[in-house]
This record gives C-alpha cells, structure tokens and sequence, in this order.
C-alpha cells in the first residue's frame, strides 16, 4: 500500500498523540511478547528532594537564592546503585516537587528495557519525558552511572576521552556589591580563570571591583540582561577593554538576530545558554553566537550532551560545559565529557557548603579525576 508523505505524517502526529505508541516505546509491547534481556534482579528507583546550601548569596540578572532544593535519584538493580540529580531551575519552569512527578513517571520506562541498551531508553525518554528537561538529566545520569559500574568502567573512559584534555574550569562570581564582589574574587584565588555575572544596573561597577583586585582573565555572563542590541554592542566593547575573553547570552534568548547583528560588530567570541538546550536548538544558532554552552539540566543528560557536542562540533562552534548549582554528582557527570570541550565551567558543587557526594575534585581549576566505575561518586543522600 502506497501512503503519501502527508498522510504518513497525519498517521504518525495521530500515533504520537495516542498512548500506543507511548506502550510500545515504554516496553509494555515487547513485554507481551518479546524476549529481552533486563538483568536477572528487580529494579528499585529512589527519589529524594535535599536542600544545597549556598555559601553566599547567589544572585545573577534574573534572581537571587539562599539554597537549592535539588532532586536525587538512585537506581538499584543486580546489587549496582547508579546515582543521578536533578536541579529544577525557574528559569525553565522547573520546581522539585514537578521533576519529581516526572522521575516517578518515567520510573516504568526503565523497569520494561534493558539498562544495557541506554540509547533505546534515552529514545523512549525523549519522545515521553516532555519538559523538566532536568528530570530527564537525573534519571539519565544515573543510568549512565549504573551502566558504567555494571561494566566497571569510568565514563570518560566508556567515551574514549583522555582526561589529560580536560580545560582548566572557571569559577564563578553572582552578582553582588563591590566589597563582597573583591571578597569573592580572593576567594577564589586557585582558580585561573573567572567567570563574572552582570547584566543588571551595576555592570561597570563590578568590573571595576573584580579589576580592583585580579589581572585574571575572566568571562562574562548577562544572563539575557541587555535588553537591545545598541545597548549590548557598548557593553561588549567596553568589556572589551577590560580582558574579557567572550561573552554569554547577551540579549534574551529569542533574540537571535539582534545578536547575528551583534556578532559582526564585536571582536568577542558570543555564546549561547539560554538559546540552547538540546541539539535540536543548535543549528539556528549558528549563525549568530560562536559558541554554546551545554549543560546536563538543560540537555536532559550526558547522551544529549555527547550529540550536542557533535553537533556544535560538525558545525564550527565552540563548546562550553556549563551547570546550574549542583552536587558532586551533576558535577562529576559534565566533569566527565570535559575532555571533548573547548571551556568549563564546572564549579556548582564549589558554591554549596553540604554537598552529599564527593567525586571529580578541583584543584587549582584542574579536574581530578579518579578511575572508580561510573561516575566515580562516593556518597548517598
Ligand atoms: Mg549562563
């Protein structure tokens, strides 16, 4: 039978819409019938909310916190745990206790498939997992994790990535007043490079103040705080002066053509966070930022983060690794695909004062990592 590309459409949107394929993609379908292999135990997924707290006040354009409550979860099956988390971020409608629906929901997509073939439950998580992107990055993370100890080896090393190529990470300083900005910036005396939030009223105050006290190289961070492009061209050119090696997200995400505009006329590598969040996004990009910054919230994992890196490297962009405010385990999970990157920014777990986990550590911006299976994560929660 002959189908036309339209009518095919029309029958797989219509499928798509139906909880058919929804069955079939989640396993009940192979279940009736078909032999697969799940490993020989029962699966136990755990969820729990932790508060993280900040050691100083987080503040960036668009908010301020105190803490974090960050989602984790531990996958059990054959006497392996695989831990993963979730850090919901407003900025993407996301708040624990949905992400934690969202786990809970998807919790039968990984008691129906085989924990081996991680790429088919990442499939079916794409096509079900709609929104709080970040829940997906949990349960993903810690499938990776299990897979990894089930096969006793280290991610980086399951990739085909040699640490040695990892880039120094930057730390961070949130937007503060100009003493407690100095304070921060001697704080964070082992690390060579500072990533710098602004994009609020006080932009050139806070150079100034970092300025004051660091001949560092620092990047910069608006987090979409100018609001038009006339605005954003002197802020860029100014920063310019102040060696800033490139700027983040400049302009609100949508504004793709003012910053295309933007990018003829400044001298300065512009990436993208908020523009992009999974491969999909990247190719309209293109045109107007050097540069993305992926992180695992965003991607909804480190498999989407490995087929963003593919992507922003088929088509000439740099690659940042970025976080959110994240434990050890998150950290250590990006820490692990750093080799593959142009610049990280892997420093969430440094910012909180309770991290329940410890694994890939820092020392003096370097990633240290340890050859342990999986993720490498010692701790529980
Ligand atoms: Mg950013």
């Amino acid at each position: 039978m002959k189908v036309s590309r339209k009518k095919f459409l029309s029958l797989s949107g219509k499928s798509i819409l139906g909880f058919s394929l929804f069955n079939s993609l989640t396993g009940s379908a192979l279940s009736k019938g078909t032999a697969i292999n799940k490993g020989t135990g029962d699966i136990m997924i755990e969820v729990k909310t932790k508060r993280l707290n900040l050691t100083h006040t987080w503040t960036i354009a668009r908010n301020a916190s105190d803490f974090k409550s960050n989602v984790f979860v531990k996958i059990e099956k054959d006497g392996i745990s695989g831990y993963g988390e979730a850090a919901p971020n407003v900025r993407y409608g996301e708040n624990a206790e949905l992400t934690t629906k969202k786990i809970n929901q998807a919790k039968m997509i990984f008691e129906k498939n085989d924990l081996f073939h991680f790429t088919d439950i990442k499939d079916v998580m794409d096509k079900t997992v709609l929104n709080q992107s970040c829940a997906k990055a949990a349960l993903d993370i810690a499938l990776m994790d299990w897979v990894g100890k089930a096969l006793n080896t280290p991610l980086y090393k399951m990739f085909g990535l040699n640490t040695s190529k990892a880039p120094v990470t930057s730390f961070s300083i949130g937007i503060d007043t100009p003493e407690v900005i100095k304070q921060k910036v001697k704080e964070a005396e082992p690390f060579p490079i500072l990533k710098i939030k602004v994009g609020k009223k006080n932009d050139d105050e806070i150079i100034a103040a970092v300025r004051s006290v660091t001949d560092k190289p620092i990047r910069v961070d608006a987090n979409e705080g100018w609001k038009n492009k006339e605005e954003a061209l002197e802020k860029i050119q100014w920063l310019k002066t102040q060696g800033v090696e490139f700027i983040e997200q400049p302009m609100p995400s949508e504004m793709i053509e003012e910053t295309a505009w933007l990018r003829e006329r400044v001298d300065m590598p512009i990436v993208a966070d908020e523009a992009v969040k999974t491969a999909a996004d990247i190719p309209k990009l293109a045109k107007a930022y050097d540069g993305i910054n992926i992180k695992l919230m965003k991607s909804g994992g480190i498999q989407e983060a490995l087929r963003m890196i593919q992507i922003a490297k088929a088509l000439n962009m740099k690659i940042m690794l970025g976080c959110m405010i994240e434990s050890s385990v998150a950290i250590s999970a990006a820490a692990h695909l750093a080799p593959y990157v142009d610049w990280a920014d892997l420093d969430g777990n440094l910012l909180i004062s309770n991290d329940p986990f410890s694994g890939v550590k820092v020392k003096n911006g370097r990633f240290i990592y340890n050859d342990k299976p999986g993720l490498g994560v010692e701790g529980d929660f």
